[in-house]
């Protein structure tokens, strides 16, 4: 910002703004700007900028110009009220509000009443004509502005309003009356002369600019500060205070306040929904000190102020063009509006109403795409509890990582993976967990901790396995020594007994909640039709617009699968192809004896013999999933984990035949083995021989994987199918061991179409994920019809990581600390590892204008990093068959040009 100028404007009057001001005004100034200018009954006043928050926060004054600027607001204001703050015959009141331009709910603060001091609120009770109104306006004023400004423990009052209802045999507010409210004020200035040190400000602009302040100053509260880091809000954006006229809904039984919505946040549907509380002021309906009543009883209440309010809802929402949530007060019959935004809903609810506004003629189906995300798609994907069953609810924590988990709890990482052995569901349950915890959570159905926010270690961790996890339920007291813990209530769950866990609501359950399969994924599975009956609104919304994203979008989106099965069900989730068909699953099971015998073998004969059984197994693979992507293009990459991965453990096979030779029949076999596993262990097995190395230094290896590729093809065309077979050569990073592989599977591939009199175009192309091959891309595009950029080996290459040892060793603390906002194996790094993808992009394309783009790590799932893919040019994304519909969505948000991580 630099220095401040003396023509800096710091504060706006509630007529001067409008919403798209977020950034400057907060959501809430910018919103009740709008409504301003909509001619809405909004109290008037005027907002203090973000921009005045930064400066306070930066120099620790506000700036120095901001006073005088203040005083020509409040004193337009006065003049339009007919009032002036504080004064003692008829004050003007004013609330002192936070609002920054993210939704921060409930992390700062707001005083109320500002203006009322020993003499006003003689004034304000005679005005009103309610002494009890007054003294408890009053009594409020005290109780906010002890807490928040002056820094006082709100329990010192809530003590002492207690034990004034006490003394009058209640413990409603409501049976106090002026007499005991004015004895409870002078309780409340006792105790901020106590905790202070001095009495209770009386001067009522002194009051303003304290609260402004304080105001400013909450944003960097310990509460808000946490809330920002778990919800990725930036921490130097800072708070904008608006100063708001006061209105009273604690005027007598004709008053009350109220929140709505215009329509249902957790399903969508229409109609009123919301709670109105009456003679109350608005804290008091957050705070549940009476009952609320359901906002239709308004209607029976006070019918005008109900119509009216309706009329305003509509209103917004068709000004908006989406669901809002608002904050009202009825003053003596008149409605007043204090607050709107677009609200937050549930995964559901965004779909059924982004299809319900196209309905309605509000917004378009490109608009309706943007309206949702890929994350709240995936959230509909997960199994889901159904309600009913007999589980008690016991609390709810933090929805760390989506998912429906039961199991029985289990207190220790080693009871979980014993109990798991023998074939038992456990959820782990810990304070928090450590990298200590891991097998447990691998073990595990799910994770449930007490401690720890959305980037603990059981939260990270969790979501790198796609593991349902609960954590920071901090009602639960864990004891892992005597292996139970306690919920609210008392209720005890020791180890053994079955508990459920919603990683998507943060709701923990003590007995097993029946799960049932998300319909959303019955319609992609193509069980249930978009226009059958058993397809509900949701679905319905689901298809309309995934169709409509589909048609909008320009990546391809393809699928990584291994299997005929995965293949099929990817094809059925909407995906064009394989972008990643990995080969060494292949060589697990029953076909590890062939490996380790081509590893073992010492002649060429063997060797041969060793690949010799195991290219029809191979070519068997590659039949059944040619035939499942029929007319699609199927990327095979050729072998890629280094050998040892095929042979046993050194440590197993060294306490083997150790223990042979002690019972002295040595075991030549093992022998053998051992010394194979002895001479290919590798220190960092991820930076060793794999990928094309192997290829060129095993021989026969990849013609062989080529050879079945190729058979497969030629089998599928004489069954009068249509194989699209590519070959795609792992881990290259210099063009010649590219060349060198190209030839020898030229001549295979054309030895094979010779022998089956079958011509076939297979394309030959690499992965991209070592640095090197990103560097050199124009060379290696000479020798490569196609780029797949293999992102998770080229974020561990770029960052100098393994993933498997560090992600659980300190991403949370790094999250933690904020130096990564969100892990790279999540979110494609973009100024890192995506700066090496658009270098290997501009490179590719010189060399061979006509190269075909696409990228198979994990981050073609993600929507963030989809985007970002979309941007520089790839032709496609290919990512698990779970997340196709998921890039089919951001695709197509991406090419409306939607925000990427979404609201
Ligand atoms: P939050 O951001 O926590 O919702 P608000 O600034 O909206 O805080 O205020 C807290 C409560 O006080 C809300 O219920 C709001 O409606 C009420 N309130 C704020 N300003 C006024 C006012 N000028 N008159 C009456 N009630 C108000
Ligand atoms: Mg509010
Ligand atoms: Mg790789």
């Amino acid at each position: 910002m630099g220095s401040v100028t003396s023509t800096t404007t710091w504060v706006y009057d509630f007529s001067e703004g409008n919403k798209d001001q977020k950034d400057l005004l907060g959501g809430k100034g910018a919103n009740l700007a709008e409504m301003t200018n909509l001619g809405l009954p909004v109290p008037p006043g005027f907002t203090i900028t973000t921009d005045a928050c930064r400066h306070y926060l930066e120099h620790g004054s506000t700036p120095p110009d901001l006073a005088g600027q203040v005083t020509e607001h409040l004193t337009a204001l006065e003049k339009a009220m007919g009032k002036t703050l504080g004064d003692p015959a008829d004050p003007l009141l004013v609330s002192v509000r936070s609002g920054a331009a993210a939704s921060m709910p409930g992390m700062m603060e707001t005083v109320l009443n500002v203006g009322l001091n020993d003499e006003s609120v003689q004034g304000l009770a005679a005005q009103s004509g309610s002494e009890r109104f007054a003294w408890d306006s009053y009594r409020r004023l005290i109780q906010m502005f002890g807490r928040t400004v002056l820094g006082i423990d709100g329990e010192a009052f809530e003590h002492a309003l207690d034990e004034a209802k006490r003394e009058q045999g209640t413990d409603l507010d409501l049976d106090l009356d002026a007499e005991h409210l004015r004895d409870v004020v002078g309780r409340f200035k006792a105790i901020v002369r106590e905790h202070t040190g001095r009495d209770f400000p009386q001067d009522p602009r002194e009051q303003m600019d304290l609260a402004i302040n304080a105001v400013f100053d909450s944003w960097n509260s310990p509460r808000a500060i946490l809330y920002r880091r778990r919800e990725r809000i930036p921490g130097d954006a800072g708070t904008a205070v608006n100063v708001c006229s006061m209105v009273f809904g604690n005027l007598g039984a004709d008053s009350g306040t109220g929140v709505a919505f215009t329509r249902d946040p957790g399903s969508g549907e229409q109609g009123v929904y919301g709670d109105y509380l009456q003679n109350a002021q608005g804290e008091d309906v957050v705070a549940g000190i009476r009952n609320t009543v359901p906002l239709t009883e308004l209607e029976r209440i006070d019918r005008g102020a109900y119509d009216e309010l309706l009329r305003i809802m509509s209103t917004l929402e068709s000004h908006y063009r989406d669901l809002c949530d608002i904050e009202f007060t009825v003053e003596r019959g008149k409605l007043w509006m204090l607050q709107t935004r677009v609200g937050k809903r549930t995964a559901a609810a965004a779909f059924r109403i982004a299809t319900q506004l196209v309905d309605e003629g509000l917004i378009d189906t490109d608009e309706a795409v943007r309206r949702v995300t890929g994350d709240q798609l995936a959230q509909l994907m997960f199994p889901r509890f159904v309600s009913g069953g007999d589980a008690t609810r016991l609390t709810q924590g933090m929805n760390a990582s989506p998912g429906a988990a039961v199991g029985k709890a289990v207190f220790s990482s080693e009871t979980a993976v014993q109990w798991a052995d023998r074939g038992e569901k456990v959820v782990l349950v810990r304070r928090e967990t450590n990298p200590d915890d891991l097998a447990g959570m691998i073990a595990a159905e799910g994770v449930l901790t007490s401690r720890g926010g959305k980037t603990s270690h059981a939260a990270v961790v969790a979501r790198g396995m796609g593991k349902t996890c609960v954590c920071g339920a901090e009602e639960l007291q864990v004891d892992t020594t005597n292996r139970r813990f306690t919920a609210p209530g008392g209720v005890t769950v020791e180890e053994g007994d079955v508990i459920s866990i919603d990683g998507s609501t943060g709701l923990v359950w003590l007995g097993e909640v029946p799960v049932e399969d998300s319909a959303v994924v019955r319609y992609f599975e193509g069980e249930i039709g978009p226009d059958s009956p058993e397809a509900d609104d949701l679905v319905r919304s689901v298809h309309r617009i995934l169709t409509h994203a589909d048609e909008v979008r320009r990546l391809d989106v393809r699928t990584n699968a291994d299997t005929p099965e995965d293949s099929a069900r990817a094809r059925r989730f909407g995906a064009r192809g394989i972008g990643l068909c990995r080969t060494e699953h292949m060589f697990l099971g029953d076909r590890r004896q062939l490996v380790e015998k081509l590893i073992l073998a010492e002649t060429d004969e063997d060797k041969q013999a060793a690949l010799d059984a195991l290219a029809p197994l191979q070519k068997q693979d590659f039949v059944e999933i040619f035939e499942a992507m029929d007319g699609l293009p199927v990327t095979v990459r050729l072998l890629d984990p280094p050998l040892h991965e095929f042979l046993p453990d050194l440590t197993d096979l060294s306490v083997r035949v150790a223990v042979a030779e002690a019972q002295g029949h040595p075991d030549e076999a093992n022998l053998r083995l051992l010394a194979a596993v002895r001479r290919l262990h590798e220190q960092n097995p991820m930076l060793g021989l794999r990928g094309v190395r192997l290829g060129l230094v095993v021989p026969g290896l990849f013609a062989m994987q080529v050879r079945a590729i190729a058979e497969a093809a030629c089998e599928r065309r004489s069954a009068g199918g249509d194989p699209r077979p590519e070959i795609m050569i792992p881990l290259v990073g210099a063009v010649q061991e590219l060349e060198a592989i190209r030839e020898e599977s030229e001549q295979v591939l054309a030895a094979v179409f010779e022998e089956c009199g079958v011509e076939l175009d297979v394309l030959i192309g690499t992965m991209i994920e070592v640095p090197r091959a990103a560097l050199t891309a124009e060379e290696i595009a000479r020798s490569a019809e196609f780029f797949s950029f293999g992102t998770n080996d080229l974020t561990q290459m770029t960052w100098g990581f393994s993933r498997d040892d560090v992600e659980a060793a300190f991403f949370h603390a790094y999250l933690d600390k904020g130096i990564f906002g969100v892990s790279p194996f999540e979110s494609l790094d973009r100024p890192g590892v995506g700066r090496l993808v658009e270098v290997g992009v501009q490179g590719g394309r010189a060399a061979r204008p006509d190269l075909k783009l696409g990228v198979c790590g994990e981050h073609g799932g993600d929507p963030d990093s989809v985007h970002f893919f979309h941007e520089v040019g790839l032709d496609y994304v290919s990512c698990s068959p779970f997340r196709v519909p998921v890039a089919r969505l951001e695709a197509g948000r991406a090419a409306l040009g939607g925000e990427r991580a979404g609201s």
